[in-house]
């Protein structure tokens, strides 16, 4: 993910398997710092095994991700900050931008970290490294050095952002082969600025020039970090050190194809993973040995379709920024809730960073427009509400469009005001979705959006429309500590996963965790490999026949009514006496009598000529949904009822997907939020607060942006199910600015916020 290019691309895999594959080189160089074949081979089998993980890489920077509620130690520079601002200079910036005005801006907004531009593509500031293109139009001036100095007044944090993947003529004839290679074996020019070079992201440009300048920067300015853009190259590269150093890394050759079931594809997968992290960790000793408590911040990293590890990337790092702009195409206002929630899962407690940005995110690649402020305020609201600290994103120091400013300084005040109950120290959730990037990369592959991340995105829908809070799990991270606060987690196709993990999740369910798990899930190991069988067979109490049916037109659900009167698995459907079925589904046989099966199918029948569209079979007795209840609580659709949900939306799935939720979670939900409206619910127990965020989705631009306007919910009733150590003494609406009227009995807390315009954050004082 890159703030530039798929910053705001809608939930799909960037880097990941669209990586481009080129072709090959004949030179011969120099190699730096490469793998030899056993380690790499060491390391990538242990990369594939999820216990092993964690000792793939060098020591940790910043210990092992936290467990929740176990604080680490991250540097006071990276802890503090609540308000981030970037600003992304372009070349002729110097001559013209009023360095004054910015410094300004930030002290208004009360914005307590920066980042700005500082080298890499262009220098602004006079650099003694030879290739480090300075600003055209720098002169005399040290415009970096002028705007740290004004920030560092100012009491800010202060970042350098470096962006290397593109160069000059003059470096390219200097070094040839600082530049990347395509498939024919051709230096590649840059698609959108064709006077420049595409660098090499795995070779001597980024291991050597560019350590040099992160080097300049940090001992020049003695800043707290470095943020570095497009940093992680743009797919297969075929210059003379890629070829001599996966080849010497895995013995093979540089892959042709993009597909996964390619071996050469995988080992490179995995080798460039390994020498992004070795850069990462290159980098960052180098500025430690200038500023030891200094590190890098790499943008990218934690989401669910992201072809680096998560976890490798996130121990790495003090803070992370989640880069994710906005909206593009079809997407809903809690992607960037999302994308908080993915990253917490690996961060733990240190601070995750939502970076937005101010105007239109498409493929046409307007970067100097600016959006609505209520569509950047809706972006901001949710990654508040979800945990992020805010940070705007503006390319360009010269304004070509001032309308963003007053909303952007609107947000920042309010949440400068609020800043004591924003910490947001830990989640009150009860429900997790896992997510799992081994399958996206290796089961997913070319149509990970399609197998893999669809059926997340309609759990995602599924549980804000029902106003359950809920986070999301990695699934390298299914041990026990890691689950703790959890009472279900819902597997949404996951695919692929370990003996090992498979395991984890048996003992959640024996320590009497739920588990809710749709189509293929445990059906492929950790490399994507098909078994015979669930792995999870026993879980599920159901057995793979080795049959799949799909697509399904036609077909339907029958509500067992007759047997079943008073099911929880009806509750809103009462008068239905069957609803649609989803698409694609495997044939599976009970291992034991279910003691309720709610659902049955009704197989597909014509759908043309219109005469014959009736049902030829009106009842089997095929469950649609298997129920035990073991230690824990246990459900598994075999079919894609997540993923039929995102892209159709019916609200008779919404039902049945809820009401499987509250059976699998039994127990008092920690808040029901009852009122009208699409509304995004998030529970956070800070220090002296509980705090409660309902952000305001409905809108008729709430599935395709950029919002317009606000529009108001009316009264909206709040019940709270607080741990029996929690006593609230008040509670006052931090927009409607007021004390309100709470109702105690024993635990439960409840109260009435009265209309809801964009947000309302409830504060109850503890
Ligand atoms: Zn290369």
């Amino acid at each position: 993910m890159r703030e530039s290019a798929r910053g705001a691309d809608s939930g799909v895999a960037p880097g990941l398997l669209g990586a481009l594959v080129n072709g090959s080189s004949s030179i011969t160089r120099m190699r730096p710092i490469a793998l030899t074949r056993r380690e790499f081979l060491h390391t990538a089998a242990a990369a594939s095994s999820g216990a092993a993980l964690a000792h793939t890489m060098p020591t940790s920077l910043w210990g092992q991700v936290a467990v929740a509620g176990v604080p680490e130690v991250v540097p006071g520079w990276a802890q503090k900050p609540m308000r981030w601002m970037q600003l992304t200079l372009v070349e002729d910036d110097p001559k013209q931008f009023d360095a004054g005005f910015w410094l300004d801006y930030f002290k208004r907004t009360r914005s307590d970290g920066v980042c700005i531009s500082g080298g890499g593509c262009v220098a602004y500031y006079p650099t003694e490294i030879p290739f480090h293109h300075r600003s055209a139009w720098l002169g005399d001036r040290d415009v970096l050095g002028e705007l740290i100095a004004g920030c560092r007044q100012l009491g800010m944090t202060v970042l350098v952002r470096t962006d290397p993947h593109a160069t000059y003529d003059d470096a390219k004839e200097a070094h040839p082969d600082w530049i990347a290679v395509d498939a024919d074996g051709k230096p590649r020019r840059h698609w959108a600025s064709p006077e420049m070079w595409v660098t090499c992201a795995y070779g001597p440009y980024n291991f050597e020039f560019m350590t040099a300048v992160h080097k300049e920067i940090v001992t020049r300015y003695r800043v707290d970090g470095l943020f570095h853009n497009r940093w992680d190259g743009n797919g297969v590269c075929y210059c003379v050190h890629c070829v001599e150093n996966f080849r010497t890394a895995s013995g093979l050759e540089l892959p042709r194809s993009a597909s996964m079931q390619d071996p050469a594809r995988r080992a490179w997968f995995l080798w460039r993973q390994q020498r992004l992290m070795q850069l990462v960790d290159v980098w960052d000793a180098t500025i430690r040995a200038v500023n030891p408590a200094a590190a890098i911040i790499p943008n990218g990293g934690g989401q669910a379709l992201n072809s680096l590890n998560a976890l490798e990337v996130s121990r790495r790092v003090p803070l992370m920024v989640a880069d994710r702009q906005g909206r593009s195409g079809l997407a809903v206002p809690w992607f960037i809730g999302k994308v908080a929630k993915e990253n917490r899962a690996v961060m733990g407690d240190k601070p995750i960073i939502g970076l937005f940005g101010v105007g239109l995110e498409e493929k046409y690649r307007w970067k100097d427009s600016v959006t609505s402020n209520a569509e950047i305020r809706i972006w901001a609201l949710e990654a508040m509400a979800n945990g992020m600290r805010p940070w705007c994103s503006k390319f360009s120091a010269t304004l070509h469009d001032e309308r963003w400013l007053k909303g952007v300084e609107e947000i920042y005040l309010w949440a400068e005001k609020n800043e004591r109950y924003l910490k947001h120290q830990q989640p009150m959730a009860r429900v997790a979705i896992v997510y799992s990037q081994q399958t996206a990369w290796y089961y997913g592959d070319e149509h990970a959006d399609a197998k893999v991340e669809n059926y997340a995105l309609g759990w995602y829908q599924a549980l804000v429309e029902s106003r359950i809070p809920f986070e999301m799990v990695h699934d390298r991270l299914l041990d026990a500590a890691h689950l703790a606060s959890y009472r279900t987690l819902i597997l949404p196709n996951t695919a692929a996963l370990s003996d090992a993990q498979c395991d984890q999740l048996r003992a959640f369910v024996l320590k009497g965790g739920s588990v809710i798990a749709t189509h293929e899930t445990s059906l492929y190991d950790e490399h994507g490999v098909q078994r015979k069988n669930f792995a999870l067979a026993d879980l599920f109490g159901v057995d793979w026949t080795g049959k799949a049916e799909g697509p399904m037109l036609n077909s339907y659900i029958r509500l067992e009514r007759e047997a079943l009167p008073h099911s929880p698995f009806f509750a809103g459907l009462e008068d239905a006496p069957r609803v649609i079925n989803g698409v694609s589904r495997l044939q599976v046989t009970p291992r034991e009598s279910f003691a309720e099966t709610p659902f049955t199918l009704i197989p597909s029948y014509p759908d043309l000529p219109m005469e014959k569209v009736y049902p030829r079979t009106e009842k089997t007795d095929i469950s649609c949904l298997y129920l035990r209840k073991a230690a824990g609580r246990v459900a598994y659709f075999p079919f894609d009822i997540d993923r039929t949900f995102w892209e159709v939306l019916s609200g008779d799935h919404l039902k049945m997907m809820r009401n499987t939720v509250l059976w699998a979670n039994d127990e008092a939900p920690v808040i029901e939020v009852d009122g009208p409206g699409l509304l995004d619910v998030t529970v956070w127990r800070n220090p002296r607060s509980i705090t409660v965020h309902l952000v305001n989705l409905t809108n008729p631009m709430a599935m395709k942006g950029p919002y317009r306007d606000f529009f108001p919910v009316g009264a909206q009733k709040l019940k709270l199910t607080l741990p029996t150590d929690v006593h609230v003494k008040q509670a006052h609406l931090l927009v409607g600015e007021k004390t309100i009227d709470i109702e105690r009995s024993g635990s439960v807390v409840a109260l009435t916020v009265p209309s809801i315009l964009d947000h309302e954050v409830v504060a109850l004082d503890v």
